[in-house]
């Protein structure tokens, strides 16, 4: 077995992962998600693919193909979620929106991928839940987690990343959907190169939207940075989350606007888009 493939079956053990749970793919037409996707199928896991079809032109568009080529390759159930019919706008529509609110009422500047991200989540978490499934598994890998935590800890809030691991932990709520990330401990490069070796369908162009993020800067930092110091990072994150989480356990409250889990009154996605 290949290396990364072993990798991959030893963390969805570690996290007891049961072949018969009901998993849903969040799949963006990107390598990671398809890499997880393709694997979990291969091990015999009950999985169904959903996707946020984020109306971004030409790149969602392709995005969009390659991920109906996936699942129709691994014979799975695609759900396809068309934010334009969802929420009545795309999302660079949106986007520019709030972040034209922001600047009107002289509130710091929000930054792009902050904001899809933080949409994109709420969306996966509220039509994942309505389709009964067990897990939602996400596609994030060793470098991104590893950008988070330095991310965290160099905004001075480590304690955001308590949560987090191969499988999200503290947080159990019937209306939050555990979400797992079986490529955790694999490094980004070992799955491009996976990805073409099995000559998956992928979209291998980077989102025409994310030129400014705080992780961008991060990632550049990171770049050059063995794999082997990147594990280093999650290893010290693993070591002392069970220190941080102490000051983050906080139940999940209801958002009084959307009905969504919410740390505080009213959900990130809420305080975004206006309601309040
Ligand atoms: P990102 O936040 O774009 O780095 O994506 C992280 C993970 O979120 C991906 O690996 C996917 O599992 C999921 N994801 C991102 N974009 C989408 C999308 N448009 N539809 C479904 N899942 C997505
Ligand atoms: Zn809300």
């Amino acid at each position: 077995m290949d290396k990364l493939e072993r990798k991959f079956k030893q963390t969805l053990s570690r996290i007891k992962i049961n072949t018969k749970s009901k998993i849903i793919v969040a799949l963006s037409g990107g390598k990671d998600s398809c890499v997880v996707a393709y694997l979990l199928k291969k091990f015999g896991y009950n999985i169904e693919g959903f996707h946020i079809d984020l109306k971004i032109g030409k790149y969602s568009e392709e995005c969009l193909k390659k991920v109906q080529e996936l699942c129709c390759d691994l014979d799975i159930k695609l759900y396809v979620y068309d934010i334009k019919k969802e929420m009545g706008s795309g999302m660079c529509y949106l986007r520019t929106a709030i972040q034209d609110k922001h600047k009107a009422e002289k509130r710091s500047e929000i930054k792009n991928c902050a904001i899809c991200g933080v949409i994109k989540k709420w969306i996966l978490n509220k039509a994942v839940r309505g389709l009964k499934a067990d897990y939602i598994a996400t596609g994030h890998n060793l470098d991104d987690e590893a950008q988070t935590f330095l991310i965290n800890i160099l905004k001075g809030s480590p304690e955001l990343s308590a949560n987090s691991g191969a499988i999200t932990k503290n947080l159990s709520d019937k209306k939050f959907i555990p979400r797992i990330k079986p490529l955790f401990y694999i490094a980004e490069k070992d799955i491009k190169n996976y990805s073409k070796k099995k000559k998956l369908p992928v979209n291998y162009e980077k989102c025409p939207c994310a030129l400014d993020s705080y992780r961008i800067q991060v990632r550049k930092f990171l770049e050059k940075t063995p794999t082997k110091q990147k594990e280093n990072i999650i290893k010290n994150l693993e070591r002392v989350s069970n220190k941080i989480k102490k000051i983050n356990i906080s139940s999940l409250k209801y958002c009084d606007k959307c009905g969504e889990p919410s740390r505080g009154n009213v959900c990130r996605k809420c305080v975004l888009m206006g309601k309040v």
